[in-house]
């Protein structure tokens, strides 16, 4: 089994780290800090093999070269962002299935937020950047929202269980935004009260699950009739009424 170890990075990035304690084997999920992902190798004691890039945005490639310049790590990014991810060592598409030590690791293209964006799934857990965020999703940068809309929904079609680890805190603002989409649902009402409790005692938000978010994230809930009737759009399309959820919150 793999232990994971999340910790603050920037301003609001998450750091973590993927162990396989049959091998040795570390991987950083990204690379938003140079330091804190220093630290929290030290704290582990865990040695740096691996580097696995969600998608080519700064704050997620930031210390790719000092860290493999630093460990010899090996760095794997998406292939569509070769020539933007710097010093990648191999490429990978969606489907595609490798391995962190003994650990196997599955890819999942996620195109939406940018066009080579990839999820990585390790045991129960999926690692899922600037895709999907609890209550939220990333902005659409690159992709259309029929591909952010697909996307989603390949994450969404995971089991339950499965663990969400995000690339960055952004509950509490996805909450007061998912509440004037979604006003009558009773869970997320009930997840907006422990995300404030949890941030009141300065704790993470996440890892939250597949299940978790497929009952509270609006983004999540576009083809829900009760979702497309509170927006006014009663028989239009899933992408349309998701369209509009990502637009208004572009607004908000
Ligand atoms: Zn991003
Ligand atoms: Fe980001």
């Amino acid at each position: 089994m793999i232990e994971i170890r999340m910790f603050p990075a920037r301003d609001d990035n998450y750091g973590l780290l993927v162990h396989d304690p049959l091998s040795g084997a570390t991987a950083s999920i990204d690379a938003p800090e140079e330091d804190a992902i220093c630290d929290a190798l030290e704290e582990t004691g865990w040695r740096l093999t691996d580097l696995f890039v969600t998608h080519h945005h700064y704050d997620h490639v930031e210390a790719v070269p000092a860290l493999k310049r630093r460990f010899g790590a090996r760095v794997t990014a998406s292939a569509r962002d070769r020539g933007r991810v710097p010093e990648v060592d191999g490429v990978v598409e969606d489907g595609e299935h490798f391995h962190l030590g003994t650990v196997p690791v599955e890819v999942i293209g996620v195109p939406g937020h940018t066009l080579g964006h990839v999820a990585y799934r390790i045991e129960d857990s999926v690692f899922v950047g600037d895709t999907l965020f609890s209550l939220g999703c990333g902005r659409l940068f690159e992709g259309s929202p029929g591909q952010m809309w697909e996307s989603l929904c390949r994450l969404r079609a995971l089991p339950p269980e499965t663990k969400v680890w995000c690339g960055h805190e952004y509950t509490e603002a996805n909450g007061r935004f998912a509440v004037t989409i979604d006003p009558d649902n009773a869970d997320l009402a009930a997840r907006v009260a422990e995300v404030r409790d949890l941030r009141l005692d300065g704790r993470p938000t996440l890892p939250t699950t597949i299940g978790r978010e497929a009952a509270t994230n609006p983004f999540l809930r576009a083809d829900r009739p009760e979702v497309k009737a509170a927006l006014g759009m009663s028989g239009r399309s899933d992408v349309d009424v998701f369209a509009e959820i990502r637009a208004r919150k572009d607004r908000f």
